[in-house]
Formats: structure tokens, C-alpha cells, sequence
């Protein structure tokens, strides 16, 4: 297959499923780590049409679900100060941090404005040389190179009234770091939009140290078909393996022009996330040389452990130990239009899509393996 629309052909799928079913004789885990594949998963009933050897589980892969509790307050207490705008991507807005959101500051008067790109809130400090305005960033390797260059374009432009708040994650060490959980997973498919930037040899060394099975996957749901199809492959046949199975976006050696760019202006540093801590050198914070535009630095801000939303399980949730269901606040307290964690919240969030595509069946979906 080699054009999008062949993704989506219904007979394709057909004989993905058969195959899967086919072959499928193990029980297995396999977990997805990118909130555009829980969508397609969830949209498409991908769950509904595999055999039940296969439990599928959402990992840490929505940007604004793994962004801390602490990170959150720390944007929140930068909203709060004055002559300053925050500019931020639309769902993040909405989290609750502790006693506030972004949307409530708003609300209370804050200048907090939903932005498509960080290019749009450097125009925004550009406009208003009397405010002080600051990006929110969140996101993976595939954001981060368009910030890099909303701040190379403020440096070279001598703005003075621009800096980012990066809460910038890599992927890599957050998938080192859940093989070290104690979480039973037999196989990952890997996100397609970060592999397009890192490259899917990026994967190697994990893959060398683990030998855990790896598929690259893009976002239609023949995309994601295959993609497991693959792994029944590898684990059936008993030989692990680190593929690629979206080579229509994803190359070896990955943009180099959005690799150096991201490099020249973030450096990797620890970063903590929602449900897994602080994991060694799985953030991205500004470089030596970008003080100017590095709101942490220029707002002084220290991350104060902050705890989580009294009942809710979004860190268990991204990390693959609990399912939506299983948390007693889910379809009660807890509900897209109030929601009380982040994955409720993201349109990429496990218990949105929970919320909007598993049946109330009383079913947790939990693996019963
Ligand atoms: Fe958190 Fe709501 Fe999900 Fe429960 S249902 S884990 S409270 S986001």
C-alpha cells in the first residue's frame, strides 16, 4: 500500500483482520503511544474487530494527559501575572490545575489566547510590544522544531516581549522508562508523526537493549491494521523485531532539518510526567544563549509538587495500569464538558475517547489475561 486512501479501503482492512485472527495464538499487550492512534483505534472500532488474544492499551502518548499537575500550576501562575498574555494550544486550557485552570483565569480576567502555532504568538508579541507574551509549550519531538523556530525568528528579530514555557517531551526516554515499570507489555506501536522527525532508526538502541517488538504506524486504520498484523508477526514467530511500517512518512535517519533546528535551540534535561515522574533527560528546555526567551528562567519559575486531582487516575491511565472505566469519578464527576483530569479533557485523551466510544456496558475493558 502506498497512498493514504489505500488505508482506508474497507477490503484491505478486511484482510488485515482476517490475517490478525488468523495468526493471532498468544495472548498479548500491545500498546499504542500517540493520541492520534488512540483516536483512530477508538473511532474506527479497531477493539471490536480483533480477536480477543490481542488487549490494546493506550500509553503516554496525548501531550497535554502526560503534562504534570505541577507544569500546569506553573502556567497557570504565569497567567497571573500581570501585563503578561499566555498563548497556548486549545485543550490544554481547560486541565485543572490545583484550585484553577488556565480557562478560569481567563474568566477571572487573565489574557490567556488559544493559538494554532507558536509562529501565530510571536505575531501576537509582535502586534502588542506593551505585553509581555508567553507560549505554553507542550508537545513531542514533532511540535517542538516549530518552536524552535517561533524562537530562532524572535532572536533573530530582537523581540523582546516573546519566551516559551517548554514543557517539550521526548518520547524515547519516556519508552525506556515504562519498560522499566512494572507494566506486562508484549509489543508497541510507535507514533508515526514523532517517528517522521526522529527517524525510525532513532528506536534502535531501545530496540537492541529490549527486544521488545516495535512497529512504526501511521493514522488511518489500515495504517494501524497492518501495523499489528506486524507485531503478531514478530511475537508469534518468536522473533522480535524493529519495523517500519509507515514508510510512506517515515525515513531511517528521520528530518534532519527539524532535528538540527530543534537541537540548535532545546537541549534534552530531566522532565517530570504526569504518572511516571521525573525521567532522565525526557524534556527539552532552551539552550545556553536563549535566556531572553525562556519564560522558566525570566519568570523564575520552580516546579512545586502539586498532586493530583483528588480520585482521578490519569496517571495510571497514560501509563496502562488502569482503564477509564475503573475510575470512580468516570462518567460521573468526571466528563468532557467537566472534566476533572487532563485525559477527559484532550481530544486525544484515553477517557475522552472512553467517554465517546466504549459502550456503558459496565465493562472496564480491563485485560483479563
Ligand atoms: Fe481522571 Fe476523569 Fe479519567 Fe478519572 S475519568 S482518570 S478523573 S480524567
Amino acid at each position: 500500500m502506498k497512498y493514504a486512501e489505500e488505508y482506508r479501503d474497507p477490503e484491505i482492512a478486511r484482510r488485515l483482520i482476517a490475517g490478525i485472527r488468523q495468526e493471532s495464538r498468544k495472548r498479548v499487550r500491545l500498546m499504542e503511544v500517540c493520541g492520534t492512534h488512540t483516536m483512530t483505534i477508538f473511532r474506527s472500532g479497531i477493539r471490536s474487530v480483533l480477536p480477543e488474544t490481542i488487549y490494546l492499551l493506550s500509553g503516554p502518548g496525548c501531550p497535554v494527559c502526560v503534562t504534570d499537575q505541577s507544569e500546569i500550576d506553573a502556567f497557570i501562575e504565569i497567567a497571573r501575572t500581570g501585563g503578561v498574555t499566555t498563548a497556548t494550544f486549545g485543550d490544554l486550557i481547560r486541565v485543572p490545575g490545583t484550585g484553577s485552570s488556565l480557562e478560569r483565569e481567563r474568566a477571572a480576567g487573565a489574557d490567556v489566547r488559544v493559538v494554532y502555532s507558536a509562529l501565530d504568538a510571536l505575531a501576537m508579541a509582535r502586534k502588542h510590544p506593551d505585553r509581555r507574551v508567553v507560549f505554553l509549550g507542550v508537545g513531542f519531538e514533532t511540535t517542538a522544531p516549530t518552536i524552535a523556530a517561533a524562537v530562532s525568528a524572535a532572536r533573530d528579530g530582537g523581540l523582546s516581549n516573546f519566551s516559551v514555557f517548554s514543557s517539550h517531551k521526548r518520547v524515547m526516554p519516556a519508552l525506556a522508562s515504562l519498560m522499566e515499570m512494572d507494566i506486562r507489555i508484549d509489543g508497541f506501536l510507535l507514533p508515526g508523526h514523532v517517528s517522521l522527525v526522529i527517524g525510525a532508526e532513532a528506536y534502535r538502541p531501545l530496540f537492541d537493549r529490549h527486544r521488545c517488538p516495535m512497529v512504526i504506524a501511521g493514522f488511518e486504520p489500515g495504517d494501524v491494521l497492518a501495523a499489528i498484523h506486524r507485531l503478531v508477526r514478530q511475537i508469534e514467530s518468536g522473533r522480535p523485531d524493529l519495523e517500519n511500517a509507515y514508510p510512506r512518512a517515515v525515513t531511517a535517519g528521520g528530518n534532519r532539518k527539524a532535528q538540527a533546528l530543534m537541537a540548535s535551540v532545546f537541549t534534552p534535561a530531566d522532565a517530570v510526567w504526569r504518572g511516571m515522574g521525573r525521567i532522565p533527560e525526557s524534556g527539552l528546555a532552551l539552550r545556553d544563549g536563549f535566556e531572553a526567551f525562556d519564560a522558566r528562567r525570566i519568570f523564575g519559575i520552580t516546579l512545586k509538587d502539586a498532586p493530583a486531582p483528588a480520585g482521578c487516575l490519569c496517571g495510571e491511565v497514560i501509563t496502562g495500569r488502569s482503564t477509564p472505566p475503573e475510575c470512580r469519578l468516570f462518567r460521573k464527576a468526571c466528563t468532557p464538558a467537566h472534566p476533572v483530569g487532563p485525559c477527559m479533557v484532550s481530544s486525544e485523551g484515553t477517557c475522552a475517547a472512553y467517554y465517546r466510544y466504549h459502550p456503558e456496558t459496565g465493562d472496564t475493558g480491563k485485560d483479563r489475561s
